[in-house]
């Protein structure tokens, strides 16, 4: 039986993006091609913050106990191998068992499921079929990965979406592609890659979504556009204030709107910041 490594796996509101407000399953499994460890730092500078907790890692001995981080990614745990062992490897049975308790009716009614990460299509695309297959998962009608937009779909996978999404006419695929400017640390050319994004929308309604907090960000984030667009994407862009912690979301989420109506773009809120202090499991 396929087996997948989960970080966190909890019932919450999606806080972020076209679903947001929305019921939904949060799946996070773990692993992550990227760092981005510039995240709230000065442009140029790599936060460390992690470091310390990483450093202690011994005391906590669930994921939930973890400190939050004010800079760098806020899912550290879900990707950091020196956090590895606070996410078990489990057998698709024992997710849906977990799912079956947490829904609040015990089955799939109008809640969406969130396959998150870490960068949740480096390295289970050939275990979600098995997931997606099981017989209490056949009520499940939206799915959205979030994902950082750099992944190649493998050629089963693709095939096996559209079968999913075919066998029933209300059933949906998003891809809630987080690509990565500067801001976040990661380099230019291996963040930004328009043909995987065009491959998604291939196999569902995909839209960009940049995590931006000053005007050189803007800049940034235009420049991405006209590279996704060149590449033939054709979905629409959100963008959403940088801020995992109340205080940094607090001082940007204005400007970042403002922003947003300037250039005709989406404003995506972080619900799960206000609402829950963007707590693990939120
Ligand atoms: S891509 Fe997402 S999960 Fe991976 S390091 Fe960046 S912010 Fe964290």
């Amino acid at each position: 039986m396929s087996k997948i490594k989960i970080a966190e796996l909890f019932y919450s509101v999606q806080g972020e993006g076209r679903y947001m407000g929305v019921p939904s399953v949060f799946l996070r499994t773990f692993g992550c091609n990227f760092r981005c460890a510039g995240f709230g730092m000065p442009r140029g500078e790599l936060s460390t913050e992690v470091n310390d907790i990483a450093n202690r890692v011994h005391y906590y001995k669930t994921y939930n106990e973890l400190p939050l981080v004010s800079t760098g990614c806020d899912s550290y745990a879900s990707w950091d191998p020196r956090f590895k062992d606070l996410s078990p490897l489990l057998e698709v049975d024992a997710i849906v068992e977990r799912i079956m308790e947490i829904l609040p009716y015990g089955e799939w009614r109008d809640e969406h499921l969130v396959i998150t990460g870490g960068e949740p299509l480096l390295g289970w695309q050939k275990q979600y079929p098995d997931l997606l297959e099981h017989p209490k998962m056949k009520g499940l009608k939206e799915i959205t990965f979030e994902t950082n937009g750099t992944m190649r779909l493998n050629k089963e996978f693709k095939h096996y979406l559209g079968e999913w999404t075919a066998t029933e006419w209300d059933r949906e695929i998003t891809f809630s592609v987080s690509a990565k400017l500067p801001c976040s640390g990661e380099p230019w050319e291996d963040a930004i890659k328009p043909d995987r994004v065009v491959d998604y929308e291939d196999c569902g309604y995909a839209y960009l979504k940049f995590v931006i907090a000053t005007e050189e960000d803007l800049k940034d984030a235009e420049r991405a556009v006209e590279e996704f667009r060149a590449g033939g994407f054709k979905g629409p862009v959100y963008v959403m204030p940088v801020g995992g912690v109340e205080r940094v979301y607090n001082l940007n989420n204005r400007a970042v709107a403002e922003m947003a109506m300037r250039k005709g773009w989406r404003y995506s809120d972080r619900l799960q910041v206000p609402l829950f202090k963007n707590e693990w499991g939120t």
